[in-house]
């Protein structure tokens, strides 16, 4: 768990959190993605003037994914600077926040294992590709075109290109 011990941050005003987090933590189930390894995190915690807590560090990891076109497994690497602030719920109302996250003053510690994983969501390229020139794969009979050529006839006017077409020359 990824926590930050709110005592201690009162005393010493920043506080590191500097944790490996192995591939088959709970916090990562649910994903859409597999880590080939563990997920790194350094990060400070420091006091805002406001009340607030600003969590900036950098996180981490080796993934192991699919190409979208050819499913080839890919690696892929997570390298994202990261910057979270946390505000005492009881200060902010239930409008949208942007992106301040609640935390209670009151407890020990912040928890800051689900903001992690947003953040984690939200930096992971979900259209990853083995190289920018895959061919992926044949529609009809599943070839992959990178490696070999097949005998369908292939319609080059994809309905989703006319309609994009279309648009272009209203
Ligand atoms: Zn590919
Ligand atoms: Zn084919």
């Amino acid at each position: 768990m990824l926590r930050i011990d709110l005592g201690r941050l009162d005393r010493e005003g920043t506080v590191a959190l500097d944790a490996s987090v192995p591939p088959d933590d709970p916090m990562f189930m649910g994903l859409e993605f597999e880590f080939d390894g563990p997920l790194r995190i350094e990060v400070q915690a420091s006091q805002a003037g406001t009340g607030e807590i600003v969590v900036r560090g950098r996180m981490s990891a080796r993934l192991e994914r699919e190409c979208r076109r050819c499913l080839k497994d890919v690696t892929d690497r997570l390298n994202h600077d990261v910057t979270m602030v946390f505000a005492d719920e009881d200060d902010l109302g239930s409008e949208d926040n942007g992106d301040v996250r609640p935390f209670d003053a009151d407890a020990a510690e912040l928890d800051v294992t689900e903001a992690v994983r947003e953040e984690i969501v939200l930096a992971i390229d979900p259209f990853i590709v083995c190289e920018p020139e895959c061919k992926g794969l044949c529609p009809t009979c599943g070839a992959n075109l990178n490696q070999e050529s097949c005998a369908c006839v292939r319609d080059e006017t994809d309905p989703r290109w006319e309609a994009l077409r279309a648009l272009k020359e209203e």
